[in-house]
């Protein structure tokens, strides 16, 4: 990786290093950055003309787990050093590229694990449980006007399938022991050391599941790695279906194949944080009553965000200050 270029004793300290945030800074984040660094705030899309002034000279990039970091934009940058992403995410990253230059990449894992897998719980029951329509049914006057709502679906105790068993997942399993949930996993390898089944492939998981949870990665290994023959597998053949639940990346499930099971009632039902064009939800999965939807907010608690802030920031101070960043991307360790 580019070392910053060091500070000889006895001379005048070094401007500031240049950034480009290619996202809106989270304002738990932008005050960190102003005052460490000389912020670009997505200058490359504002105005390129002021941007291809200041490109030479940008040597970090500030982005969030949504952001996109192409091959291009990295070839634009001759001075850039690192990218530090505000997020575990980092499938918009060209970490290709970036390596290929020399560039280090810096995520943020660990500080979200408790939030995303609540959230994980939360989807399970509010689409289990009908949450959004028990609510409705009493704001409404319905309750008092039609009588109960009909009977729902019992998760304690359930058939839980999760997609991923890395730090998320381990935590998702973990809350969903206190739910008596008979748990089995897939990932791309078993883990000996965890006390969940695994089993080899996400079909084959649908197919002992009532509830399946995916919390893998996005890009290209993961893309539609549920499909239709995934969902009709959750689906079964008993009376009560199953339930998909994504924390991950809406790239994980073929959306068209997801909102065809939902209409024809092959499963019964879906939480979903993400989605294949965010902020862009389809219609046709809006107008669906048993899919609870959330804006990707697996993390997005106060306290969650600013320990992410504070991370994404200790990785670029690090960097700029000759040491290596407490959590590159994997593909980045070791290269400090
Ligand atoms: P992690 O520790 O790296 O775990 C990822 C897991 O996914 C690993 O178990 C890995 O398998 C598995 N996996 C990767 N490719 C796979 C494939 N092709 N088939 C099956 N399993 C595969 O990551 P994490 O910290 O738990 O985060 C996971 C992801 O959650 C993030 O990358 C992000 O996409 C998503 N996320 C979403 C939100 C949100 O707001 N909704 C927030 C944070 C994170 P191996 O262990 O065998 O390698």
């Amino acid at each position: 990786m580019n070392a910053p270029p060091s500070t000889p004793a006895g001379t005048a300290a070094q401007a500031p290093a240049e950034i480009l945030s290619v996202t809106r800074p989270s304002p738990l984040l932008e005050p960190q950055l102003r005052a460490a660094f000389t912020l670009h705030d997505r200058l490359h899309e504002s105005d390129p003309a002021a941007f291809a002034a200041v490109a030479p000279r940008i040597r970090g990039i500030a982005a969030s787990g949504e952001s996109k970091v192409s091959a291009e934009l990295i070839a634009s940058l001759p001075a850039l050093e690192v990218i530090s992403v505000m997020g575990v995410g980092y499938d918009g990253i060209d970490v290709a590229a970036a390596r290929a230059r020399g560039v280090m990449v810096t995520h943020t894992p660990d500080v979200l694990n408790d939030d995303v897998a609540d959230l994980a719980l939360a989807l399970m029951l509010a689409t289990a449980r009908q949450i959004p329509l028990a609510d409705h049914h009493v704001r409404s006057g319905q309750w008092a006007a039609a009588g109960p709502l009909p009977l729902a679906r019992k998760m304690s105790g359930a058939r839980l399938g999760i997609v991923g068993m890395g730090r998320i997942g381990q935590a998702i399993a973990q809350r969903a022991a206190a739910f008596n949930m008979a748990i089995a996993y897939t990932a791309r390898s078993a883990k000996p050391g965890l006390p969940w089944r695994y089993l080899p492939s996400a079909q084959a998981l649908a197919a002992e599941s009532d509830f399946l949870v995916l919390i893998t990665p996005g890009g290209a290994g993961t893309r539609h790695l549920v499909n239709a023959q995934v969902l009709a597998a959750l689906g079964g053949s008993s009376a009560e279906r199953g339930i998909l639940v994504n924390v991950a990346r809406g790239s994980v499930v073929d959306e068209a194949a997801l909102i065809d099971a939902l209409e024809r009632g092959v499963i019964a039902g879906a939480g979903l944080d993400v989605f294949a064009d965010e902020p862009r939800v389809p219609e046709r999965l809006r107008a669906l009553p048993q899919v609870v939807l959330a804006p990707h907010i697996g993390s997005a608690t106060r306290a969650t965000r600013q320990a992410m802030a504070d991370l994404a920031q200790a990785n670029l101070a690090a960097h700029f200050s000759g040491q290596t960043p407490p959590t590159p991307v994997p593909e980045c360790r070791g290269h400090g």
